[in-house]
């Protein structure tokens, strides 16, 4: 019978395009405020879409930002497992517009690219699983599972309404996995799998020394200077080795077992490629790793942003009274956000010059997260990725943060697949975001054999 679905939907390609067109016209920006009517119009949009696809008892969910979807269908068999599908109809903005070649919300098709904002972040990656619920859902024969959607208008921005909305929704959005399809294939004949992201821990820290600016020929050398200060205390924080020196940082970090060292260097991420990418002379970083080991199973300190003092042109001689720097974390399992906190404290008080003040504060943080490649339901999506690409998914870790992710585990106590239609040149957040259409309904097969490898696996 899966035939029959796969049957389904590769008759209907046309119409799933035509829906996804009608999606992406929804201007939903959400870090505009002038689109929250927008926002609103593309929640009640999916609600319905959700609603004829099968999943009856879909709804919008006000928050304090904007609004959430839930979509659902309860299948009639008792001890039927769940599948909780996961995405955003959010868009980044569209500026700098004169650098489109198309309207971006008016999505054209030049060789089998679908041109448009959102058209693969993530407005058709939401799409395709829509519609292969569609597909399976059209059959008279009611598939043992139920399926579950969430999707929410915040996470170009952060999602800081997500966190409340799965604490206060627990039981609604009780499930066995997560599908999440916000991230990518390798290239468009390997598709990949996302297994392990990094958290973040984020800091300011302000420091003051004088009052006021100075006059450096009438101070200089008898004032401790907080810009210097400043720099004294960072140079501090890498060892020799390129080692966070911060007190206990390391303590829970989770090694590496060989097996995932091994799948990593299968990447084959030579140094050069990071060189080439980034145009720095040589590499820096902590001794006894390599480059894709450093930024995707060991934590990194960053120092994002450094402010004080002079630095308009020309000279004037001033001493400057305060000294600010941003510095973050990218934290791995098991890290503790705010056991890192507490590490950096630990770290000022004891490596603080006494000449000075200074004041800590947090400006964003979140655990890493990690889901078991060997676990059932990740086996259920390579097989249905290698069924339709012919060759099994890439695994791999990112260095990069996704917090729905961690929150699903912290909050619903549930693992999440992390894979995606996408491809790395959809210029996603950028000019010309597009959508390779072939690989898009590709996408839609895979996830239909996910779903009945998925019934197959619990049935059992
Ligand atoms: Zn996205």
């Amino acid at each position: 019978m899966i035939e029959e679905v796969l049957h389904y939907a590769h008759v209907n390609k046309d119409k799933f395009i035509e829906d996804l067109r009608d999606f992406i016209r929804i201007k939903s920006i959400s870090t505009d405020p002038h689109h929250i009517p927008d926002m609103e119009k593309a929640a009640h949009w999916l609600a319905e879409t959700l609603k004829k696809s099968g999943c009856q008892n879909s709804r919008v969910y006000k928050t304090s930002g904007h609004p959430i979807v839930f979509g659902n269908f309860h299948s009639g068999q008792p001890h039927a497992r769940t599948v909780l599908i996961y995405g955003h109809y959010d868009v980044q903005p569209v500026d700098p517009l004169n650098l489109w070649n198309s309207d971006p919300f008016e999505p054209i098709i030049i060789n089998d690219q679908l041109f448009a904002r959102g058209a693969s972040d993530m407005k058709g990656q939401v799409i395709a699983s829509i519609k292969a619920v569609e597909a399976v859902l059209s059959q008279k024969e009611e598939i043992p599972l139920n399926i579950k959607f969430i999707i929410e208008g915040e996470e170009e921005v952060g999602s800081p309404s997500l966190p409340e909305f799965l604490k206060s929704h627990r039981e609604l959005l009780q499930c066995d996995i997560v599908l999440n399809l916000d991230a990518g294939m390798l290239s468009v004949s390997t598709p990949a799998i996302t297994y392990g992201l990094r958290g973040l821990a984020y800091f300011e820290l302000r420091i003051t020394g004088p009052k006021q600016d100075l006059h450096s020929g009438q101070y200089g050398g008898i004032i401790h200077n907080p810009a210097q200060a400043l720099c004294e205390v960072i140079a501090k924080m890498h060892d020799d080795q390129g080692k966070v020196t911060l007190p206990g940082f390391y303590e829970n970090v989770r090694s590496a077992s060989p097996e995932e060292r091994e799948r990593l260097a299968a990447l084959k991420q030579e140094d050069a490629i990071f060189i080439q990418q980034t145009g720095v002379k040589k590499l820096w970083g902590e001794k006894g790793y390599s480059a894709i080991e450093r930024i995707t199973l060991r934590p990194s300190l960053e120092i994002n942003g450094v402010n004080s003092g002079f630095s308009g042109s020309g000279a004037k001689t001033v001493i400057p009274s305060s000294a600010t720097a941003k510095i973050s974390m990218r934290l791995v399992p098991d890290q503790d956000p705010a056991e890192v906190r507490d590490q950096m404290e630990d770290f000022l008080k004891e490596n603080m010059p006494d000449t000075v003040q200074w004041e800590l504060l947090e400006l964003a943080g979140g655990p890493a997260s990690l889901t078991d490649p060997n676990r059932q339901e990740v086996q259920a999506m390579v097989d249905a990725l290698a069924k339709v690409w012919g060759q099994k998914p890439i695994f791999q870790r990112s260095g990069g943060s996704i917090p729905v992710v961690a929150q699903m585990q912290t909050y619903l106590g549930v693992d999440s697949i992390l894979t995606g239609f996408g491809l790395p040149d959809d210029n996603i957040h950028a000019p010309n975001e597009k959508l390779h259409l072939p690989t898009w309904s590709d996408g839609i097969d895979a996830i239909i054999h996910f779903l009945y490898n998925l019934v197959k696996l619990y049935a059992v």
